[in-house]
Order: structure tokens, then sequence, then C-alpha cells
């Protein structure tokens, strides 16, 4: 036996190709680039790796790219001040300030200043709300990737039992809401579940969400399942997933690396949040995300 290994390599360069012809289309019918800024406060180095691949995919994908660096100690004041410019800056249409910020700064402000419609990463209060709701708003960009790739792989999705171990904001409850839409059975797992081996063996979709070095064991999971690794871990082994793959691989039918797996899909959606941002604030008629 031997799961089918879910490309999110090869899945994220295809949703980045689509956004690409969408954005020259937008920008010829615009007569300018679709605008991304990215900020980040302070300098850790994770961030900036990440800012740096987000600013270069956005170039890639035919967008303009504004990346603003703030020291640390920034005020909250100072960067609210920031993000007013930007919300109104008609040449921007995404904006982002990389996660996590460090204090004074509080996720909450600065998910409150950005305006709503140019929140690319979903994390607004509005957007949240839009998505609980089931009306269009930019999706939370990871749990967007998933998606994606249960449905190009084939998994059947609705009556299916969902479970996500993990209930982040960013990740674990928006992904829970859009399995939900999707019609999936779901049931979402954290650190006071009581026996989490037996409630993941019940997973005919199983979706690791936790931040802990191959903790979910190939004996956690029910044989076929599609087994989707959010899970980033820095280890002296290099990078590894929440899931340990190898025992996993085993039993599973489907499952994504990592990496390689999800992390690919998380940059090429903040893409499509930012092409869809464009075309909502503009109402021109440049075909949506999914079209
Ligand atoms: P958070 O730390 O915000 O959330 C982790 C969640 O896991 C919490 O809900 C926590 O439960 C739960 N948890 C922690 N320990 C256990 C345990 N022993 N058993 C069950 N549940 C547990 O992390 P994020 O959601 O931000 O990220 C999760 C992982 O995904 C990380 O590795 C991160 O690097 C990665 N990530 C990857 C992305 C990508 O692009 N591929 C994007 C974003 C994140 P509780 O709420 O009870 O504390």
């Amino acid at each position: 036996m031997g799961a089918q290994i879910i490309d999110g390599k090869a899945a994220g360069a295809e949703v980045r190709a689509l956004v690409g012809e969408r954005a020259a289309a937008f920008s010829e019918a615009a007569g300018r680039k679709p605008g991304l800024v990215g900020i980040q406060v302070g300098e850790d180095p994770a961030s900036e790796i990440y800012q740096r691949m987000k600013a270069e995919a956005a170039e890639a994908a035919g967008m303009r790219s504004e990346r603003v660096v703030l020291p640390a100690g920034t005020s909250q004041q100072e960067l609210n001040a920031r993000i007013a410019a930007y919300n109104a800056d008609d040449a921007v249409d995404g904006m982002l300030v990389q996660l996590p910020v460090p204090a004074p700064l509080t996720e909450p402000e600065i998910a409150n200043a950005i305006d709503p419609v140019k929140d690319v990463d979903g994390f607004s209060p509005g957007n949240l709300g839009r998505l609980m709701r089931g009306e269009p708003a930019p999706v939370p960009c990871t749990p967007s990737g998933v998606m994606w790739l249960l449905e190009k792989s084939g998994v059947e999705i609705e009556g299916a039992h969902a479970v996500v171990v993990g209930r982040s904001l960013i990740v674990g409850k928006p992904q829970a809401m859009l399995l939900l839409a999707a019609n999936a059975t779901t049931t979402v797992a954290h650190s006071r579940t009581k026996d989490l081996p037996a409630l993941c063996r019940e997973a005919d979709i199983l979706i690791a969400a936790v931040g802990r070095p191959e903790m979910i064991r190939g004996d956690w999971i029910k044989p076929g399942a599609a087994v989707i690794d959010v899970g980033i871990n820095r280890t002296d082994d290099g990078l590894v997933g929440d899931v340990a793959f190898e025992e996993a691989v085993e039993v599973a039918g489907h499952i994504t690396p990592v990496p390689g797996g999800v992390g690919p899909m998380t940059i090429a959606f903040l893409l499509a949040n930012t092409l869809d941002a464009a075309v909502r604030r503009t109402g021109l008629g440049i075909p949506m995300k999914g079209d």
C-alpha cells in the first residue's frame, strides 16, 4: 500500500499561473497592476523569508508589490497610521501584516485597522464573519489552499467526517468553516481534546494544524483517509510537519508532504485574494478565482 502524495508545489504553480493570467487582464483593463503591500515589524528571520517569498511571488504573477519593514518597538499608533495610509491609497488592493508581531503590537488591533476589502489574509472580524455567514469575502489563504488540494485530488468531501486538529484563527477555525460549507461533518480538536488518537482514527479527512513535529502517528489514521499536514516545524532534521509522514504514508489514501504540500498553496491563495480584491475594488469584469 501507499498513499497518493498530493503535490502542493505543482498545485500552487497552477493557481499562480491562473492568477497571473487574470492579473494581466486586470492590468490591461485597469491601466495599472494589482497592488499588494506586505508590512513586517522587526527582523524575525522567518518573517523576513515569508515576506520576501510573498513579494517575489506577487511580482512573478504580474502584480506590484511593496515591502515595508518597520523597526521593532513600533507603536500600535504608528503602525495604524501606516495602515490607514495604505487603506486610503487607491493603488493598493491588498495589504497584510506579517504575524506574529512583536509587543506592544497586537493582532486584533491590526485585524481591525485594515480595510476589510484590502484584508487579503482574511483575518478581520468582518471577513471571518462573512465566512461564517457564507457571504463572499477574502478567505484565509492556508485553509483555502487546503480545500483546493482536497478538491483537485478528488477527495470526496460531502458527507465525509473531517477532523481538524487545531483551532487557531488563521488555520483551524476557518478550515472548519470551509469544510462545513462543503458539507463535511466537521469536528475540531485541540489541546484539551480527550483521546485524540481515537478521534483522528474516525476521520475520513484529517487536517493537522498543530505546530508539533510528527505528533500524529501512523496508527492514528483511518486506512484510506486523506491527510493534510499544515504544520511547519523547524527541527534539527530540517522542516517536518505535524504528521509522522513515513508512517502515515503507509495507511492514508492521500497525503501532503512537508515541505511541498500546503505551504506553496498559502502564497498562491494570497495572490488569488489580492487579485479578487483588485477586481472587487474596481468593479472590472475580470473572472474571479474558481470561475
Ligand atoms: P497555533 O499555535 O495558533 O494553534 C495550534 C493549535 O493546535 C491550537 O488550537 C492548539 O490547541 C492545538 N494544539 C496544540 N497542542 C496540541 C495537542 N497536543 N493536541 C491537540 N491539539 C493541540 O498554530 P497555527 O494554527 O498558527 O499553526 C499550526 C501549524 O501550522 C504550525 O506548525 C504553523 O507553522 C503551521 N502553519 C503553516 C502554514 C502553511 O502555509 N503551511 C500557515 C500557517 C501555519 P489550543 O487552542 O487548545 O491551545
